[in-house]
């Protein structure tokens, strides 16, 4: 996603070199996440298949099957 310092949303057509502007883009728009993550409390490797806005963060909170059932 980011190359020579840019960062660019073939989606929205937006790129920018900030990544303040960066993350609010990410924001503001749905994005699709999909590929592989791990699960941010036990670390288990999970299919990613998200769609939303993130907002004050850089990726989606994955959370594996087990996790997510407690
Ligand atoms: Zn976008
Ligand atoms: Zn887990």
């Amino acid at each position: 996603m980011a190359l020579d310092g840019t960062f660019k949303c073939f989606n929205h057509d937006f790129s920018t070199s900030e990544p303040a502007d960066w993350q609010k883009h990410m924001g503001d728009k749905e994005h699709h996440y999909t590929g592989e993550a791990e699960c941010v409390t036990c670390g288990e490797r999970v299919k990613l298949d998200w769609k939303g806005k993130l907002h004050n963060k850089l990726s989606p909170n994955i959370l594996c099957k087990g996790c997510r059932e407690q």
